[in-house]
């Protein structure tokens, strides 16, 4: 897995340079496309073309993995350099269904939100068709429709940072799922501090195990604060160490918009360096740009 030693990722060389048909795209993900001939009824042409599946938004290859339109323009960098993409399909299907029932847009878009749910509950592989050209802007409902120029298929999977069951917003990171993250505590876990702090506490520890995997996942294993790589554990986990942003003696809440991924260096400058403050502060922007809280 090279993504995490790769250098940060930038935007502009992920723009699509030409237009492939989706049908080649969708095959190229690895999906079974043969259904689209087989219900056109103008032959292998028209396929390519063929409506009832190249206007569709997403894409569903049962038990194995999803394929996504996204715009272009609607991707982001984050502060340690993780291209990413954030929205709200759930909102957006719901706001067109109440404009327009019925519709094919609706549908699509219906179909979409299917799709990420489906991907989140089965722990599907996501791969990305990124799309230029004009996007409808979905407030204005006299917009006019959106017009794609170019649309590549992009080389890496994707993987769910986040997904809010309430609310429906998500958060995708370019990138496959990388090797196990571990912090400081499952190093001690595994030197027999499980034990011990399971006979006192057994709930606590167990849910704080679960927020601080969740962190290190959203991390991919980069620190979230600089964007370094943690080093590599002799059985190849990356080493970075979670850290509460407002400690819990001071009423933080243990949850993980409170917690932050760190490199070793930035953890310990975290608790004893001059600019203590002022990191916390930079931290909490960071992770607030990375999750949407509450919403
Ligand atoms: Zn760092
Ligand atoms: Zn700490």
């Amino acid at each position: 897995m090279t993504f995490h030693t790769s250098p940060p990722q930038s935007l502009e060389s992920l723009r699509p340079t030409v237009k492939d048909p989706v049908l080649d795209l969708v095959r190229r993900a690895g999906h079974d496309v043969s259904d689209w001939s087989a219900s056109s009824s103008r032959g292998a042409a028209g396929a390519r073309t063929n409506p009832k599946y190249c206007y569709e938004w997403a894409f569903i290859e049962p038990g194995a993995g999803i394929v996504l339109n996204l715009w272009h323009q609607a991707l982001s960098v984050t502060p340690a350099g993780q291209i990413v993409h954030r929205e709200n399909f759930r909102a957006d299907a719901d706001a067109l269904a109440l404009r327009s029932p019925g519709s094919p847009r609706a549908r699509r878009a219906r179909r979409l939100v299917e799709a990420l749910e489906t991907a989140v509950r089965e722990k599907l592989t996501i791969r990305v068709i990124l799309n230029d050209g004009r996007r409808r802007d979905l407030a204005d409902p006299h917009s006019a429709a959106s017009s794609v120029t170019k649309r590549q298929l992009d080389p890496e999977p994707w993987t769910i940072v986040s997904y809010d069951w309430a609310t429906g917003e998500h958060v995708l990171r370019r990138g496959a799922v990388g090797p196990a993250v571990v912090d400081q505590f499952s190093i001690t876990a595994d030197l027999g501090g499980t034990a011990r702090r399971r006979e006192h506490s057994g709930f606590v520890y167990v849910r704080e195990a679960r927020v601080r995997q969740a962190v290190l996942d959203r991390s991919a294993g980069r620190c979230e604060h600089c964007g370094v790589s943690g080093f590599r554990c002799p059985d190849g986990s990356l080493y970075l160490e979670t850290h509460h942003i407002v400690p819990l003696h001071e009423g933080g809440p243990d949850v993980a918009e409170n917690m932050i991924a760190l490199c070793p260096s930035h953890h310990r400058e975290a608790h004893y360096g001059e600019c203590a403050g002022e990191l916390r502060s930079r931290f909490q922007d960071q992770i607030r740009s990375l999750v949407h809280v509450g919403a």
